[in-house]
């Protein structure tokens, strides 16, 4: 496959959000990832009365904060995302997604609030530091970062799933002379001005890419796996899809990889997906067939030039640096029950499978805590 361009590739600028203090050596708790997931563990860690730096230690490799939102290209405004939920106790600071500018956007309002919320509740987030594996040394994990190492009694790896993209394969894509980008690496619409783009994906960032590609991109066109479900439930946002959550906790109960919950969730009919479906922009096809230097080859034989396709096509949780303790099944997942790892009781993944979203990962946060608490 052509280049696929990674977050880091990007051009952004960032609020750097740098630790002074150096990261401890060893604490009885450390949480990787400082996303929704993670800081919601630490908000309750602290509500049971552990401090930060001292009994429990959070690293993050990002630069600033806010999670994978920093990362979110600017057209995503707090008004097109599905529902960002608080923090828990984020009340106490007098702020909420809900009443945030939704013309904004959501990176902006999600890394600002975070960086209040870390501060606020002390939660002394390390960053930038990457965590590069996990080992085994005698009853504790040791987290190797690029500060160094620190040793813990149990783990929380909340490391989210945007390092992860997935992007299926299609036979011919490494011919292709164009811009092969992810998700993870969409700017701007501006990047494509006057190109022939193909977008391929069923969810709310292709619908998204597609709204913001019309009248900058000179062709767009539209290839899904399946039939867009579009829905006219408001209510059926991420946390009402109870299906894909249940389907998810089966899959980490049987330790068999996860299907994606903000996926399956449908994709919002608001009245500018609406009037994007009459005047005939949104109008998707069924997947080509293949790739060809110069574009994309339909199952009826017809062609279509590309300059660059976009993979709308999710994600994968990041469990890499996890690899030394051989968590993945055979079956191709970590069996995880209400958060914990089956096979090593000391690791928890917040987050992870039914918890991927933000109401699932505050609920993640408060049951992986609870169980910390009976384990110390
Ligand atoms: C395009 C898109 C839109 C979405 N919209 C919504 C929405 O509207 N509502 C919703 O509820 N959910 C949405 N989601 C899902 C959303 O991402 C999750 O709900 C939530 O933000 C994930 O939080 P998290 O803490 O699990 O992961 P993340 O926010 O990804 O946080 C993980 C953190 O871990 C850090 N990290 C990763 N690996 C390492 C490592 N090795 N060492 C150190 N640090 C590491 C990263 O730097 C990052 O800060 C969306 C997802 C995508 C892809």
């Amino acid at each position: 496959m052509g280049r696929l361009i990674s977050p880091g590739a990007r051009s952004q600028s960032f609020v750097m959000v740098y630790s002074v203090s150096p990261v401890p050596s060893d604490a009885a708790v450390a949480i990787i990832g400082a996303g929704q997931a993670g800081l919601a563990v630490a908000y309750y860690l602290r509500r049971f009365q552990l401090d930060a730096d001292v009994d429990f230690v959070v690293l993050d490799r990002s630069p600033s904060t806010g999670g994978a939102w920093q990362f979110r290209w600017d057209g995503l405004r707090m008004g097109s995302a599905h529902k960002v939920n608080d923090l828990p106790g984020m009340a106490e600071l007098g702020i909420s997604f809900e009443t945030a500018d939704r013309s904004l956007p959501a990176k902006d309002i999600v890394a600002g609030y975070y960086r209040r919320y870390e501060d606020h509740f002390g939660l002394a987030v390390h960053r930038p530091v990457a965590v590069t594996s996990v080992v085994n040394r005698g009853a504790d994990l040791v987290l190797r970062h690029s500060e160094g190492e620190t040793a813990v009694r149990v783990l929380v790896n909340a490391t989210g799933t945007w390092g992860s993209p997935f992007v299926p394969y299609y036979p011919g894509a490494g011919t292709f002379r164009g811009r092969h980008v992810h998700t993870n690496g969409y700017v701007s619409s501006e990047e494509f001005r006057g190109q022939n783009v193909v977008v391929v994906g069923g969810g709310t960032s292709a619908v998204g890419f597609l709204l913001e590609l019309e009248g900058v991109a000179a062709t767009v066109s539209w290839a899904s796996r399946r039939p867009i479900d579009y829905s006219t439930d408001h209510v059926r946002t991420i946390e009402g899809g109870v299906a894909a959550v249940r389907d998810a906790d089966a899959a980490a109960r049987a330790g068999q990889s996860l299907p994606s919950i903000v996926s399956s969730t449908g994709v919002p009919l608001t009245r500018k997906v609406a009037a994007g479906i009459s005047r005939g922009l949104l109008k998707e096809r069924p997947m080509f067939v293949r790739v060809e230097p110069n574009g994309v080859r339909w199952a009826d034989g017809s062609f279509t030039s590309a300059d660059a396709i976009i993979w709308a096509t999710g994600f994968r949780p990041e469990l890499r640096h996890l690899a030394p303790l051989k968590l993945r099944e055979r079956e191709g997942g970590v069996t995880v029950e209400s958060g914990q790892v089956w096979t090593d009781p000391r690791v928890f993944l917040a987050g992870y499978g039914p918890y991927a979203s933000t109401i699932g990962a505050n609920r993640s946060g408060r049951i992986i805590a609870r169980q910390i608490m009976a384990q110390l």
